[in-house]
């Protein structure tokens, strides 16, 4: 008993102790263990006194058949106990036939019977007549229940560990597959910007009157041009940043910034759009504050997307920025009186693709990656951001960020 559960990955040295202990226990001169491969019985373990002609384990099979006791006992699924192997072995003549090689006259064929089918099974003999007892074939159907335990442990251990390996493949091929399908996603927005550029650079010098003036017909569709143009640059940019932020190279281009700057920037980008919905926005900028170190751009357009959002969700009232540092942190906020994030929701709408589900959210449009984008920026500045949010009331964004940063690699998004 020791040995096995000391051993339970070992199946070798499990089966090694049942024959020992079976052959000693049920005073038998041998006893072994065969088990089933295909249509064959192959020993697997063997321990006993008798000279040995059979050849060692690994090196001695007999074919599963029904004129073997070891087959009969597999096949049939019960224990044989056959007192007189000369006298008695008519209906297993291949069996009598290697009683009389080996020299043995009794034999107890016990099967290893798992869920139901027979994977094995355990023999005793004796080279004298001489029957077990009731006691000693108990015993060895005890170790034989042992011996399934052992091997189905081994196999399922073994399957275990060969699903561990394609699975680990699995996750490396994805993961092959991800960097390709992220680097063609980069490569393709890429190229997508640069025809993009120039049709909106000649919209513009059309709508400026650059070639020749133009009636109000011809420069209200190419406002219209101008604008979608523009929305489209936004989205293959969103596009093209969420593939960098997958594949790693979403990186920081840190600079000396001032804070005011970027809330005048977004304040003076977004406020056009906010009279268009008859919307207040104000800014609240605390004085003297800090020269800032980070990446401008980025912590201008992770601004402009909380704004752009306040915009898109509010129907009425007002929308500020605010703007302070303490603790050498500059804190900045957006506040809107639009129609609130449920608690819930509060920490996953800065997953990626993931938006508040209202039928209010799905009218507006959007890709639900802004969030996701803004998050990862601030956080690899080693700050943070989160919402606080009153449904029907309204939603503050809030970011904290290190006056001076360092820029920190991202930890890499999982996949899916
Ligand atoms: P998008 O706006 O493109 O859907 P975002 O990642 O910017 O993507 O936002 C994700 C979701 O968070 C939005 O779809 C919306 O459900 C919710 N959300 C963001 N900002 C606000 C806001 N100011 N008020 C209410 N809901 C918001």
């Amino acid at each position: 008993m020791k040995v096995i559960s000391r051993s339970a990955l070992d199946v070798q040295k499990v089966l090694d102790a049942l024959v020992e202990s079976a052959a000693r226990l049920c005073d038998a001169y041998d006893a072994a263990i065969f088990q089933v491969f295909g249509d064959d019985l192959r020993l697997v373990a063997r321990h006993g006194q008798m000279p040995n002609p059979i050849g060692g384990v690994g090196q001695f099979s007999v074919p599963l058949d029904r004129v073997r006791i070891g087959g009969r006992a597999v096949i049939d699924r019960r224990t044989i106990h056959v007192a007189d192997m000369l006298a008695e072995g008519d209906e297993y003549p291949e069996g009598r036939k290697l009683a009389l090689q080996l020299g043995y006259r009794t034999a107890l064929a016990v099967p290893l019977v798992h869920a139901g089918e027979a994977i094995g099974v355990i023999f005793t003999w004796r080279a004298e007549v001489r029957p077990f007892t009731e006691r000693q074939i108990e015993l060895v159907n005890t170790f034989a229940d042992q011996a399934v335990i052992a091997i189905e442990n081994t196999r399922l251990f073994e399957e275990v560990q060969s699903r561990t390996r394609e699975l680990a493949k699995t996750v490396e091929d994805l993961e092959i597959a991800s960097q390709h399908k992220n680097q063609f996603v980069a490569n393709m927005s890429h190229e997508l910007r640069t025809p993009l550029a120039a049709i909106l650079g000649y919209a513009e010098l059309i709508q400026e009157g650059f070639y020749e003036p133009q009636g109000p017909k011809s420069l209200d569709a190419l406002t219209r041009i101008c604008s979608n143009g523009k929305h489209l640059l936004g989205l293959i940019n969103t596009v093209l940043d969420i593939a960098k932020i997958e594949s790693g190279q979403f990186t920081l281009n840190m600079t000396e910034y001032a804070i005011e700057g970027v809330v005048e920037t977004v304040r003076a980008a977004t406020e056009s759009l906010a009279q268009n919905k008859r919307l207040t926005l104000t800014t609240s900028v605390d004085k003297s504050l800090p020269v800032g170190l980070g990446d401008e751009q980025r912590l201008t357009q992770v601004l402009l997307n909380l704004v752009g959002n306040a915009i898109k969700f509010t129907e009425a009232g007002e929308i500020s920025i605010a703007a302070g540092a303490r603790n050498g942190h500059f804190a900045v906020s957006v506040t809107d009186a639009g129609p609130g994030i449920p608690v819930d929701q509060q920490d996953r709408i800065f997953e990626q693709f993931h938006q508040v589900d209202s039928s209010m959210t799905k009218a507006k449009g959007g890709t639900g990656l802004g969030l996701a984008i803004a998050k990862q920026i601030v956080e690899m500045h080693g700050g943070r951001i989160w919402v606080v949010s009153t449904p029907g009331k309204g939603s503050t964004f809030q970011m904290e960020l290190p006056t001076r940063a360092e820029f920190r690699k991202p930890v890499q998004p999982s996949m899916g």
